[in-house]
């Protein structure tokens, strides 16, 4: 039996509600098979930690972290603690520590969700969004001179490298030609950024002659969102920069119902480091301590992090008991106009995740 060690993160907020939620579902995933087991340790890394000792997590905790197969992550951020450290203290510091540059976030809208688009059916909308990671608009470098001054001038300066911008495309292509339709769009803004984007288109086109069956376009940034909105099913597989897809992202799951649904993963394709798995919503202090938090995107998550693992099969019954649970809509808690609380979903998940007799291949 193999074991599987995987670090817990709950974070702050509703990551410390969503991510035991998802450890429960890992736990019942276990208890139906021979061919696995996992090990959870929890790190209590976050804002109450960065209270009592002025950093979000210890110095030494990628070390900690660095023997584990996967993390799975809540959130950061806290109404009393700068979102610029909760940020680059915790999650930028794993992902970066750790080079997961390919952020991978799936778009679907699962059954008995009601997506705002009125005119898009389940099967217009089927994309993967890849972010890069690593550099861009959030590679950290600038500064402020003249702080507090009429004259105080600060930069944030986005950098993309040639072998960044090679692997994030080479990334983008494979991923797009491992999905049915074979297609890539490239979002882009070379007509405005005169330098590093239009590297980034000529990088595109360089990489994209090593998959002639891929098909793939670009995109302007701004008319992608547009193009989101109007042409959703012209879209499937789509590969923008750290602050392009970021923003998409966040509009990618707004239209397919719910912040609360979205998952992400933070990779390592070369798999020199684990990988870190977790819902693209924030620490929503407004419902936190409530049980009123949507699991959701925790468990969509959770089948990523299985996935990753190899565990297809494992992945596939998590990601059909979310969907038969998404689609009762007395399972759906408040952001999807329902009723039902964190612990409902889950034992509902749970209970559906166990009761297929065969055991996970
Ligand atoms: P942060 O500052 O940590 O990014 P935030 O609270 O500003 O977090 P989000 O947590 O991303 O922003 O979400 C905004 C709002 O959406 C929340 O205040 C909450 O009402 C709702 N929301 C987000 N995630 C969920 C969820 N999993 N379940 C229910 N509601 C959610």
């Amino acid at each position: 039996m193999k074991t599987y060690r995987i670090a817990t993160i709950p974070g702050d907020g509703i990551g410390k509600e969503v991510v035991p939620a998802g450890q429960q579902v890992l736990e019942a995933l276990a208890r139906c098979t021979q061919n696995f087991e996992f090990q959870f340790e929890n790190f209590d890394w976050g804002a109450d930690y960065y209270r009592q000792h002025g950093v979000m997590m210890p110095a030494d905790g990628l070390a900690a972290l660095r023997d584990k197969d996967a993390i799975l992550f809540g959130s950061a951020g806290d109404p009393d603690v700068p979102d610029h450290i909760t940020l680059w203290g915790l999650r930028l510091k794993i992902c970066q520590g750790f080079d997961q540059y390919a952020n991978v976030r799936p778009t679907r809208i699962l059954p008995g969700i009601d997506a705002p688009l009125k005119r898009c059916t389940p099967d217009d909308l089927n994309w993967v969004i890849v972010r890069e990671n690593s550099e861009g608009e959030y590679s950290g470098i600038g500064g402020r001179v003249h702080q507090g001054h009429p004259i105080e001038a600060a930069t944030d300066v986005s950098i993309l490298t040639r072998a960044g911008v090679e692997r994030i495309m080479r990334f983008a292509f494979k991923l797009a030609q491992s999905r049915p339709r074979k297609l890539l769009t490239v979002i882009t803004k070379s007509n405005a950024q005169r330098h590093a984007m239009v590297m980034w288109d000529e990088v595109a086109l360089e990489i994209s002659k090593e998959f002639p069956d891929v098909k793939w376009d670009k995109e302007l940034v701004d008319a992608a969102t547009a193009r989101m909105v109007n042409r959703p099913a012209t879209l499937d597989t789509i590969v923008a920069t750290n602050l392009h897809a970021d923003i998409l992202s966040d509009l990618a799951a707004a239209l397919a119902g719910s912040l609360g649904i979205a998952p992400t993963g933070n990779i390592d394709p070369e798999r020199r480091y684990p990988s870190m798995f977790e819902p693209i919503h924030g620490s929503a202090f407004d419902i936190m301590g409530k049980g009123l938090a949507n699991p959701i995107g925790t468990f969509w998550s959770v089948v990523m992090l299985l996935e990753h693992l190899g565990e297809f099969e494992a992945a596939k019954r998590v990601m059909a008991a979310v969907e038969a649970v998404t689609a009762d809509a007395s399972l759906h808690t408040g952001d999807l106009g329902g009723k039902a609380t964190t612990a409902h979903v889950t034992a509902a998940v749970c209970a559906l995740v166990e009761r297929t007799e065969a055991a996970v291949a």
